[in-house]
């Protein structure tokens, strides 16, 4: 484990080595005011280092007790960069092939794998059999039963498997919850959710099915689909869903462009979203009750989140999501914390469920029943 001190430390002699415009977005997370930290820090290794993978790694300069200490990558010339960029040594990191001797460094506690949505499956077991816990972006996997097949490989190995759900950890999202729990919507009936965005590039893997696995339901609708959950506080027990596509050229055979879905709960309560790479500004979660509402709108990008009740404005600040997720994530493996809203691999097979059933339930017609 390394210390707080030690991690200021090493970062102070990262930031002496990093331009300013870069030190500033590092520093720019971190309060003056932060109380020193003496507690266990998680020592993460970041697979894939991408789009969203960079976007990880400087919020996690600004984490009390996480720490970005490897990298396993297929791109020899991110390595570099990486490694001059975070203070990262040699001996800490590894390529697809050689990732299985990770066991053998004390310096990798865990390994947060940011690939396409379809090698979460083998990197994330490759990663419990190293003995290793492993946090895995979202979707976890391309269907439920991978999903439980990483469940059960950590389990087995004895390590932890979280899924990055940050808005699990997003205050104006977490206040809702609360002010729901708390009956202040009355008895919740209704819930929208809105999630899509205008995709480019149609080479890139996000529209190749080996891949991806799914289009835009697998990429965005995962959000209204885990949002459903977590605004209406219960588990769904039927779905009904309709696909259309415009673009058979962009959008090919098990690439969805815009799906419409339903949701049944036991309470009765029922939600009706949209998921789709055809429109842009569609980020919009509504929650409807007898005695009130709540709306956030946008509702889970990077934010600022913005969301008001029937009561009025939401005014918690806004935390960029990532370093807040990889602090709660830390706490969570390192220290047994349970949150608000569970961020754990078994949360994240119900809505690959779901996921499942939605694609049923386009082809059938039918409303299709769901036991999670
Ligand atoms: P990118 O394409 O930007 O990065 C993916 C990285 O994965 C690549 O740069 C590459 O890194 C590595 N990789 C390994 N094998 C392949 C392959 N066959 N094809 C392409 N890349 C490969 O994707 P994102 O970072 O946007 O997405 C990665 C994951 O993160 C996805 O599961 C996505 O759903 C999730 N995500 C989550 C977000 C959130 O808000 N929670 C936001 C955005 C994405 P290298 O060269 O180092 O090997």
């Amino acid at each position: 484990m390394h210390s707080r001190r030690d991690f200021l430390q090493k970062f102070t002699a990262t930031a002496i080595a990093l331009p300013l415009a870069q030190l500033h977005g590092a520093a720019a997370n971190k309060s003056p005011f932060d109380e020193a930290y003496n507690g266990p820090v998680l020592k993460v290794a970041i697979m894939g280092l991408g789009g969203y993978g960079t976007r990880v790694a400087d919020a996690m300069a600004a984490c009390k007790k996480a720490k970005l200490t490897g990298v396993i990558s297929g791109t020899p010339a991110k390595v570099k960069a990486w490694q001059a960029k975070y203070g990262i040594p040699e001996k800490n990191c590894y390529n697809y092939e050689n990732f299985d001797e990770i066991k053998n460094n004390p310096d990798i506690d865990a390994v947060y794998v940011i690939t396409p949505n379809a090698l979460h499956h083998s990197q994330v077991i490759r990663v419990a059999k190293a003995g290793k816990h492993a946090i895995c972006e979202k979707p976890m996997a391309v269907n439920a039963k991978e999903g439980q097949e990483m469940v059960d490989a950590c389990k087995q190995a004895g390590v932890k498997l979280l899924v990055g759900y940050r808005m699990h950890f997003e205050p104006k999202t977490l206040e809702i919850i609360r002010q729901r729990n708390a009956g202040a919507f009355g008895k919740v009936l209704f819930f929208q959710g809105l999630s899509g965005f205008i995709i480019g590039d149609p080479t890139q893997w996000r529209l190749n099915r080996q891949l991806s696995g799914g289009g835009a339901m697998m990429d965005i609708g995962i959000y209204s689909v885990n949002g459903s959950r977590y605004m209406i506080g219960e588990d769904p027990i039927w779905v009904t869903a309709q696909e259309t596509k415009t673009d058979p050229v962009k959008f090919k055979e098990g690439i969805d462009e815009t799906i419409q879905f339903q949701l049944g709960f036991p309470s009765g309560a029922v939600a009706s979203c949209l998921s789709t790479y055809s429109l842009d500004n569609l980020d919009r979660f509504f929650l409807n009750g007898t005695e009130g509402f709540a709306e956030l709108y946008p509702a889970t990008g990077y934010g600022p989140i913005q969301g008001r009740t029937s009561k009025g404005e939401l005014t918690q600040p806004h935390v960029t999501h990532q370093t807040v997720q990889m602090d709660e994530m830390a706490g969570i493996i390192l220290e047994g914390n349970k949150p608000l809203v569970p961020v754990d691999g078994e949360e994240a097979v119900k809505d690959l469920k779901i996921v499942d059933a939605i694609f049923k339930a386009t082809k059938t017609g039918k409303k299709e029943p769901l036991a999670l």
